[in-house]
């Protein structure tokens, strides 16, 4: 069964089927997405600055040409199940960042198996909604990212300090962009 939070740019969708992944007890956590400039404005827009600064101090969040990268680490959370190579936040419970703290597509990504399991093919409405308001995220955050993208290298071509200043920047910056969205009405556009 497939299940959505709509709260604009932070909507959850969420699948019964993640608590028994097909792919193992870290799920997609095995691949995290990266962090990009839209989710690093998102975070600090959120209050998680600070959050931010202290990851990439541990190196826990990597800064890279086009945003952060999550840390993979190798290890099982219990003697019985298996080690696995996953995101440096997935921990026995699944993910240990709140949402507003995590990629936008660790918020919003379903895999096809739920959309099977959570059945699409047979029109269920929560599985049909969530299909349209995954396509309007990823549009929206791809949009975002080539905006962002364009004023980092336009505003810092030596590329940026990686300071509270700079998160600072990035977080209006997404601000900016949020308000100008219908996303920015939560619910609307979504379906
Ligand atoms: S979205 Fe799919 S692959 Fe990811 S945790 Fe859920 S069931 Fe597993
Ligand atoms: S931030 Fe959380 S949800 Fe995203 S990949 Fe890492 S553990 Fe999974």
């Amino acid at each position: 069964m497939i299940r959505l939070e709509v709260l604009g740019p932070h909507t959850l969708l969420l699948s019964t089927l993640c608590a028994k992944c097909p792919q193992g007890p870290a799920g997609c956590c095995k691949a995290p997405p990266e962090m990009d400039w839209s989710d690093v404005g998102r975070v600090v827009a959120g209050g998680g600055r600070d959050f931010l600064l202290a990851r990439i101090a541990k190196k826990d969040l990597i800064p890279t040409e086009d945003g952060l990268v999550l840390r993979r680490v190798k290890r099982r959370e219990a003697p019985t199940e298996p080690m696995e190579r996953k995101c440096v936040f997935h921990g026995a419970g699944g993910c240990t960042i709140a949402p507003p703290l995590r990629p936008a597509t660790c918020n919003y990504f379903l895999c096809e198996d739920t959309f099977i399991e959570g059945g699409e093919r047979k029109g269920e409405r929560s599985a049909v909604l969530a299909r349209q308001a995954h396509g309007a995220l990823r549009a929206t955050y791809e949009r975002w990212d080539a905006e962002l993208s364009a004023r980092v290298a336009a505003g810092f071509p030596e590329g940026p300090a990686w300071d509270a200043a700079f998160l600072d920047w990035l977080g209006e910056a997404f601000v900016e962009l949020e308000a100008a969205s219908p996303l920015a009405r939560a619910g609307e556009g979504l379906g």
